[in-house]
């Protein structure tokens, strides 16, 4: 047992629509089987995360429908956490980038990187409305992206081949309000000066070790080519430029991707304001032996291992140039930039637009969170891209979740529920029983080392294999044979409802909703794995009412280690923990698929 500081942040969703299934294989569910994983093993974690509802993508959507961004952000807001809440995702502070705290604690790393001359103004060519003679924000110019030769491109980016563009890169610009040809003048802008972190970057990316090959090499590579970046963009919607001209001007704004990795340090000290002790984030960020463990898709790497460690170094004063640390103090930069590979789904990108999808209110509605979190987990795309198929879902639903644990559980229990009524008095082991019980006890220690290095497939893997080991001593042992002989029947009934219950534990990082209850079964009262509840809060600084996913965690009683379990603590017969799923559900999921629905 140890009492490190581990700070998990999690990617923020994007608040333009409700997330799908691949989103939450992403970072949902990873970043939160390693949460559990440590606060089991005895380690103070704070999980934050958010909805990142700044940028051009939600005021086109209120455009589109005629409503504020604000409303557009309030919606998706409100629809995201309860689809991370229901898949049990235990968050400490789920919020939101609109909140007053966010554009302060954006505002201030932002002044510390003006300070320390890591930002730095630049005049650049800008677009206005020949007409008008007014700013056309980004999102208002479309042109042919020279990227990819997509045509439907943006000012601030193109929406096919996913770069970052600028408007005046755009071939055959114009604007979307009237098709007029923008004309492009000299005006003042921010940029992050990434050159300037060239070094100091490749020294700390030189001092990381675990990472993924893949999340290294491409962070290594980004430093061959680093280039200034404009922190500052034309938009009407984003957190405001602190500074005398600017902090009024409507249509200047601190870039959404500046402002959403800012996220991870402000939410830690919402959280922080909200438990009665501002400073309380400071053992997450501030202390040397802190841990800081990033988790997001690999589309999401080089703003976690490129702009917000610069932004950190430049903060700090420890970029190129050196400087001194902001009024906050010095911050931790990332341990580790942990990065999933993508999921397809049937052979198919998600999409949309174009209906290849599933949503996580969909998915929730017809099958269990923990099947979702058992398919992510077992065959989810860790290390290389994965298809999701509905044929491989029900598989593992009903093959390793039903048939394999499920069924462990279940005749374990029922057995010592019918003959005893209780767990059962063991008498003295025979080998076949301590061999299964150092299995089991056994298994705590590398598992737990693959969970701590997030190889959460082996980890699943493993455990899984162990659930076979202790089904294949109970087809062994055939206690239901051992009616003449109820000593012996007692002993391997004991055994048997020991593994289920080391079983269980090892596999609480990937399965709460099912621990609990399994929990329960063996005759456990209180909380076992908690669960993350949504809360109705107000802004600490302006007083707007908000959803955020917030939960108890430090007092459940799981722990990563074999428990003893107690003899006589009554049993009574159970119901089954997993829900065996009929075969017609692939023709049907299927249909919807291609239908659309
Ligand atoms: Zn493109």
């Amino acid at each position: 047992m140890s009492d490190r500081h581990i700070l998990t942040a999690v990617a923020w969703p994007y608040a333009n629509g409700p997330r799908h299934i691949g989103h939450v294989s992403g970072f949902g569910v990873p970043s939160d089987v390693f949460s559990r994983y440590q606060r089991m093993a005895g380690n103070r974690v704070l999980m934050v995360s958010g909805t990142d509802e700044h940028g051009t993508p939600i005021t086109v959507a209120a455009d589109a429908e005629g409503v504020s961004p604000r409303e557009i952000a309030d919606r998706n807001n409100r629809l995201i956490v309860g689809d991370l809440q229901a898949l049990g995702l235990s968050y400490d502070l789920f919020t939101r980038t609109t909140t007053a705290n966010h554009a302060a604690i954006s505002q201030e790393i932002f002044l510390g990187l003006l300070k320390n001359g890591y930002v730095f103004p630049k005049t650049t060519l800008g677009a206005i409305s020949p007409s008008t003679g007014r700013t056309l924000p980004d999102r208002y110019i479309e042109g042919t992206c020279p990227i990819c030769g997509y045509d439907g491109a943006r000012g601030d980016q193109c929406d096919n081949c996913g770069n970052q563009l600028d408007p005046v890169d755009l071939i055959n610009p114009r604007s979307r309000i009237n098709g007029e040809t923008p004309r492009f003048v000299e005006e003042e802008h921010y940029f992050l000066d990434l050159p300037a972190f060239t070094r100091s970057l490749g020294d700390w990316l030189d001092t990381r070790r675990g990472w993924r090959p893949n999340v290294l090499n491409f962070a290594k590579n980004l430093l061959t080519d680093l280039k200034p970046r404009s922190y500052t963009r034309d938009i009407d919607w984003g957190v405001p430029v602190p500074l005398d001209g600017w902090r009024d001007r409507p249509d200047k704004r601190i870039y959404v991707w500046f402002d959403a990795v800012v996220g991870y340090l402000s939410a830690s000290i919402e959280w922080a304001r909200r438990s009665g002790d501002g400073d309380a984030w400071r053992q997450w960020w501030q202390t040397p032996d802190a841990d800081a463990y990033y988790f997001m898709g690999k589309d999401n790497i080089v703003f976690h291992a490129e702009i917000w460690p610069a932004q950190l170094l430049g903060y700090d004063g420890e970029g190129d140039r050196g400087g001194t640390p902001g009024s906050l103090g010095r911050l931790n930069l990332p341990t580790e930039v942990v990065s999933s590979e993508f999921l397809t789904m049937e052979g198919r990108k998600f999409s949309s637009s174009r209906q290849v999808v599933i949503y996580v209110r969909d998915f929730l509605a017809r099958y269990d969170a923990d099947a979702l979190r058992y398919f992510v987990a077992a065959a989810g795309p860790e290390t290389q891209d994965t298809d999701f198929t509905w044929a491989e879902f029900l598989r593992r639903n009903n093959d390793e979740l039903v048939a394999g644990w499920g069924n462990l559980v279940n005749r374990t229990v029922s057995m010592a529920a019918k003959n005893v009524g209780a767990v059962p008095t063991p008498g003295d082991l025979t080998d076949a029983d301590r061999a299964l019980l150092s299995a089991t006890q056994g298994a705590f220690g590398p598992i737990g080392e693959l969970l701590s290095r997030n190889r959460q497939k082996a980890a699943a893997t493993e455990a899984m294999r162990v659930v076979g080991e202790a089904n294949k001593y109970l087809s062994d042992q055939a206690p239901w044979k051992l009616k003449e002989d109820p000593a012996r029947r007692d002993t391997v009934l004991h055994t048997a409802l020991q593994a289920v219950s080391d079983c269980n534990a090892l596999l609480t990082p990937f399965l709460p909703h099912s621990a609990q209850r399994i929990h329960e079964l063996l005759g456990g009262t209180g909380v076992w794995s908690p669960a993350p509840r949504t809360e109705e809060v107000t802004d600490l600084d302006d007083g707007s009412p908000y959803p955020v996913i917030t939960g108890d965690y430090a007092s459940a009683q799981a722990v990563w280690a074999s428990r003893p379990l107690e003899s006589g603590t009554p049993l009574s017969a159970p119901t089954p923990v997993f829900r065996k799923l009929d075969e017609s559900i692939v023709a049907e999921e299927l249909r919807r698929l291609d239908e659309g629905e």
